[in-house]
């Protein structure tokens, strides 16, 4: 017999809106909702890309379905519950977005479900719909079938859309919005120090903090992440995994940034070289370097960083040695260079180089000697 094995992501789903991680708020709004029965014809979701959306979507349909609601939570194993899904329709619009895609939804949507009383429309990415799409929507969703309710789901903001997004703009305006929040390393540091336990795994907590500081508030990034790291954890030092989760580049770049701080313009930009040789993307290093600053800005305030817990020692002893005008000029030359797109090695030079006259550290740039640099 074939064994499928489900990864953590989806073994750990939450199956109730309590169980949702870092979005009491929403979690709230739909408890509600679901009590008072009052369940809106459309719902937009908007949040960042792995905030448990999709996740939420699922819930609401399973327990507005639910024939023994146990307060506002599904009992998981009465009709409704077993068929919420089987019955609700759900449109990847990145791949599905076109105006014969949504015909089709809007003509199975006329039927009632099959086994439950409501039929969830769950539209993933919903701002790739196409103008046309989205036009053709914009009447169900206003006066959608007694059984019908829609859950958009997006990245985007509506209100930020360009003119060419009218028609999402003016879809949004019909739904009830629930912007997510990121989610708090805290609460997803919890999460999988309950993951660890529940799979019978110890992973140390500065591997847990690197996962958590890698995965920028979406906790699917982290369970993802921490499958990783439990396939290699018996078999590797815990060292390995953490450079296996970074690579190279993170380290050098880190000691590129202390060398901004207290070093000279040359071992800055050997480092540079180094990074180059290492495959390192311009823009990836200036991603790395703007969170530097901001953890060092943290650190100087005594807050948590999460981050393995040698680069926090490093970062620690530059924070409490830098000045802040030092600090603001790295933030500065490298959110330029982040904005820029440019990921030539020329680019990267430069805003070294910037850094260094700006901060008229010009005794510093002692000319480079030739054997430090191969040049092809
Ligand atoms: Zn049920």
């Amino acid at each position: 017999m074939m064994v499928t094995q489900v990864n953590l992501y989806n073994r750990y789903r939450p199956q109730n809106l309590n169980e949702i991680v870092g979005q009491e708020s929403i979690s709230r709004i739909l408890s509600n909702a679901i009590l008072k029965n009052r369940i809106a014809n459309a719902y937009l979701l908007r949040g960042s890309r792995g905030s448990g959306k999709t996740s939420i979507a699922r819930i609401l349909c399973k327990a507005a379905n639910c024939e023994q609601l146990k307060g506002f939570t599904a009992c998981g194993t009465c009709n409704g519950c077993k068929f919420a899904l089987h019955d609700a329709i759900e449109l990847d619009a990145a791949s599905n977005r076109g105006i014969d895609d949504i015909k089709d939804l809007l003509d199975i949507m006329r039927f009632r479900p099959q086994h439950v009383d409501k039929k969830f429309i769950i539209i993933d990415e919903a701002h790739q719909l196409t103008s046309a799409s989205l036009n053709a929507l914009l009447k169900a969703v206003e006066e959608p079938p007694k059984h019908v309710h829609f859950v958009f789901c997006t990245t985007e903001n509506p209100s930020s859309a360009t003119d060419t997004d009218k028609a999402f703009v003016t879809l949004s305006s019909r739904c009830q919005i629930l912007q997510f929040k990121k989610v708090s390393p805290k609460a997803m540091l919890d999460k999988l120090a309950r993951i660890c336990i529940a799979e019978d795994s110890t992973v140390s907590r500065d591997i847990l903090m690197s996962i958590v500081g890698k995965s920028d508030g979406s906790l699917r990034d982290a369970e993802n992440i921490l499958d990783t790291v439990l396939t290699l954890y018996d078999s590797e030092p815990p060292e390995r995994i953490i450079q296996s989760l970074y690579g190279d580049i993170e380290l050098i770049t880190c000691e590129l940034f202390a060398n901004l701080c207290n070093g000279t313009l040359n071992e800055c930009l050997l480092l540079v070289r180094k990074l180059w040789d290492s495959g390192a993307n311009p823009i990836e290093v200036a991603e790395f370097m703007v969170k530097f600053v901001t953890d060092s800005i943290y650190l100087q305030s005594e807050l948590t960083v999460y981050r393995a817990s040698g680069i926090v020692e490093t970062l620690k002893e530059i924070s409490n040695n830098i000045e802040q005008s030092r600090l603001h000029s790295i933030a500065e030359v490298f959110t330029i260079l982040q904005k820029s797109g440019r990921d030539d090695l020329l680019s990267l030079e430069l805003a070294i180089c910037d850094i260094f006259i700006d901060h008229r550290d010009k005794a510093l740039v002692a000319p480079i000697i030739d054997s430090d640099i191969e040049v092809w």
